[in-house]
C-alpha cells in the first residue's frame, strides 16, 4: 500500500477499508510514514470526514497499536468514566471514591492538562507523596484491595494516539468529531474497564461550544463503545461556567475533600451524584438512577466516601494527613479578591477566560514543559443566575505573583451582570444511555 493513495482517497471524499486504515495506523506508528504525509491525511479528513465504520477501525487500530490492559483479574465489572475536559473539573477525585465506596471497582488511567483545562494527575500530585506510575501488577492488586487506583497512562497505551495527537495539536487538525472521538475511545478501551461513562462539556469552557456538537460527539464515542462490547454511556454537561468554585490544583482537591463530607458546591454535588448513580446502573449494583443516588449520599453521610478516597491516596504513597486536615496544603502568598462593579444579576461567565487566568498565575501549563504551581487558582464565589450587590466579592485569587491588570480585567470582564433576574441553567442536560 502507499500513503498517497489513501491520501488520494480521502481527499476525494472515498471511503477507507479495514485493512488501509490498520496498515496506515501500523506503518505510521513505526516511523514508516512521514508526518508530512500523515498531516495530509489528517487535514483531508478534516474536510471529508469518516464514517462510523472508518472511525470504529481507526479506534481499533490505534488501540492495537500498543498495550491493551487485562483487567480480567479485577473483581466485580469495573467501570471507567472520562471527561472531555473543563474548567475547575475535579468530578474524577470525587466519583472515583463514591462509586469505589459501594464495592465498584473503578480503575482509572487519566492525563495530564493542557491549557486552560487541568489535569487529573496534576491535582492528585499536589498531595505530597502520591505516586502516579504503577505498574500493572500493583495497579491490579490495589483496585481489588482498595476498589480504586487512579494512575498515570503509560507510554505504551494507544501510542499511536499519542503520536497523532502530537501531530494533530500543531496542524489544526484536532477538532473534527471523527478524530475526537477516535482519539478518547482509543485510550479508554485499551485501558480495558467493561463499562464507560463521557461526560461531554459543552460551553465556552469545553472543546465543544454548542450543547448539539456535545451532543454528536457522545453519539460518536458511544457508538464506537458499544460496537466493541463496552457498556457506553453520556452526559451531556454545561461548562459556561466553572465546575464548582475552585480551579487550580491542591485548591481544587480541597473542594474535591470537601465535597465528599457533604460540603460541596451543588452543581458539583449533583453532576458527581448523577454520573456515580449511571455508573452504579452500569455496574449493575442498582436498577435506576434514584437508587444509586440514595445510596451514594449516604456513602458521604456515612463517611465511607471519604475513607475511599484515603484509602487509595495511602496504597498511592500519599499522605493522607493532608487529607484529614486540608489546612496542610501549601498556601498561596496572597489572597487578591475581585469585586462585582454593579448590582444584579449574572448573566454569562467566561470559564475558559478564569481557565487561563489560573494557567497564567501557574496554575496549568502553558507548554508540555511549563512546571505547575499547585497553590495558585480562583475560588469563583459567584457563578450565573446569582444575585450580587456592588462591591461584593466574584473571585478569590490565590496568587504568588500578585495579579497584573491584565489579569484582574480578563476576570471581570468574564461576567456579564444585568439587571433582569437569570434563571439556572442545569449541570446535566442530557443523559444518552443508547444509541441503537
Ligand atoms: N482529548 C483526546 O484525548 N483526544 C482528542 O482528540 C481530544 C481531546
Amino acid at each position: 500500500m502507499r500513503m498517497i493513495d489513501l491520501i488520494h482517497k480521502k481527499r476525494i471524499g472515498e471511503t477507507l477499508s479495514k485493512e488501509e486504515i490498520e496498515w496506515m495506523i501500523a506503518a505510521y506508528t513505526n516511523e514508516e510514514i512521514p508526518d508530512y504525509q500523515m498531516s495530509a491525511f489528517l487535514m483531508a479528513v478534516m474536510f471529508q470526514g469518516m464514517n462510523k465504520e472508518e472511525t470504529s477501525y481507526l479506534t481499533l487500530a490505534m488501540v492495537n497499536s500498543g498495550d491493551v490492559i487485562d483487567l480480567s483479574l479485577i473483581n466485580g465489572i469495573t467501570v471507567d468514566k472520562h471527561s472531555t475536559g473543563g474548567v475547575g473539573d475535579k468530578t474524577s477525585l470525587v466519583l472515583g471514591p463514591l462509586v469505589a465506596s459501594v464495592g465498584v471497582p473503578v480503575a482509572k488511567m487519566s492525563g495530564r492538562g493542557l491549557g486552560h483545562t487541568g489535569g487529573t494527575l496534576d491535582k492528585l500530585e499536589s498531595i505530597p507523596g502520591l505516586r502516579i506510575n504503577i505498574d500493572n501488577d500493583a495497579f491490579i492488586r490495589q483496585v481489588n484491595e482498595t476498589k480504586l487506583a487512579i494512575i498515570g497512562q503509560t507510554l505504551s497505551l494507544a501510542p499511536a494516539d499519542k503520536k497523532l495527537y502530537a501531530l494533530r495539536d500543531v496542524t489544526d487538525t484536532i477538532a473534527t468529531i471523527p478524530l475526537i472521538a477516535s482519539s478518547i475511545m482509543s485510550k479508554k478501551i485499551a485501558s480495558g474497564s467493561d463499562c464507560i461513562l463521557l461526560d461531554v462539556k459543552y460551553g465556552d469552557g469545553a472543546f465543544m461550544e454548542t450543547k448539539e456538537q456535545a451532543e454528536a460527539l457522545a453519539k460518536a464515542m458511544i457508538e464506537i463503545g458499544q460496537s466493541l462490547h463496552k457498556d457506553t454511556r453520556a452526559i451531556i454537561s454545561n461548562m459556561n461556567q466553572p465546575l464548582g468554585k475552585a480551579i487550580g490544583n491542591n485548591l481544587e482537591v480541597k473542594e474535591a475533600i470537601a465535597t465528599l463530607h457533604g460540603q460541596g458546591p451543588e452543581d458539583l454535588v449533583d453532576l458527581c451524584l448523577q454520573a456515580g448513580a449511571i455508573m452504579l446502573m452500569q455496574a449493575k449494583k442498582v436498577s435506576n438512577k434514584e437508587e444509586g443516588m440514595k445510596l451514594l449520599q449516604l456513602q458521604i453521610e456515612n463517611g465511607k466516601a471519604f475513607d475511599s478516597l484515603c484509602a487509595m491516596v495511602k496504597a498511592q504513597g500519599g499522605d493522607i494527613a493532608y487529607l484529614k486536615d486540608p489546612s496542610l496544603f501549601e498556601t498561596s502568598k496572597e489572597i487578591i479578591k475581585v469585586v462585582s462593579p454593579k448590582t444584579g444579576y449574572i448573566k454569562n461567565m467566561n470559564a475558559l477566560d478564569l481557565g487561563i487566568v489560573s494557567m497564567k498565575l501557574g496554575g496549568g501549563r502553558e507548554t508540555k514543559d511549563s512546571i505547575i504551581d499547585m497553590s495558585v487558582g480562583l475560588i469563583v464565589e459567584k457563578k450565573l443566575g446569582d444575585y450580587v450587590r456592588e462591591g461584593d466579592v466574584l473571585v478569590k485569587v490565590h496568587t504568588n505573583t500578585g495579579l497584573s491588570t491584565e489579569l484582574k480585567e480578563m476576570i471581570a470582564d468574564s461576567y456579564l451582570i444585568i439587571d433582569q433576574k437569570v434563571e439556572k441553567e442545569p449541570v446535566i442536560a442530557k443523559e444518552i444511555h443508547n444509541v441503537f
